[in-house]
């Protein structure tokens, strides 16, 4: 992809604080992070979100995650952690290239990874239970 900021860093066309890489995937610092220590884990091949990426690729990426994760908090020093992942613009994915977020949080930082709860009824969860169980095989 041309126009590909992520792209662009992995090609070594845009610099990058690169905490890791091998043949598929790379992890860098964040460049605008939400808390020091924000780092992105991605494909090197241009795979758009979770809508275009296979389960198998899926799954060595969030193996990778998960290991960086450990030695984040091994090495860091942090709290807790959100792992956030966007999926299209309306879902605040402004890079269109996957990318897993690994957000350090410390009691009291300004990070903030929520959403307002809506009131649904028990008739609705389950209508929508009902339409997704028998979709999903
Ligand atoms: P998204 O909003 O797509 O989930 O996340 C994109 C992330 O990429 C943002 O957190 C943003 O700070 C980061 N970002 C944008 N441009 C650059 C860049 O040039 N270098 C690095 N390292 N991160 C970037
Ligand atoms: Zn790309």
């Amino acid at each position: 992809m041309d126009d590909c900021i992520f792209c662009k860093i992995i090609k070594g066309e845009i610099p990058s604080a690169t905490v890791y890489e091998d043949d598929e995937f790379k992890a860098i610092l964040d460049r605008f992070p939400a808390n020091q220590g924000h780092v992105l884990v991605m494909p090197k091949k241009h795979i758009q979100n979770v809508f275009e990426i296979d389960p198998e690729t899926a799954g060595r990426l969030y193996t990778l995650t998960t290991k960086i994760a450990k030695v984040m908090k091994e090495t860091i020093g942090f709290e807790n952690m959100n792992i956030v992942q966007n999926n299209g613009p309306v879902a605040g994915q402004t890079v269109q290239h996957f990318h897993v977020h690994l957000i350090p949080r410390y009691e009291n930082d300004t990070v903030s990874v929520t959403w307002k709860q809506l009131e649904l009824t028990d008739e609705q969860i389950e209508d929508m239970r009902k339409k997704l169980s028998k979709a999903i095989i």
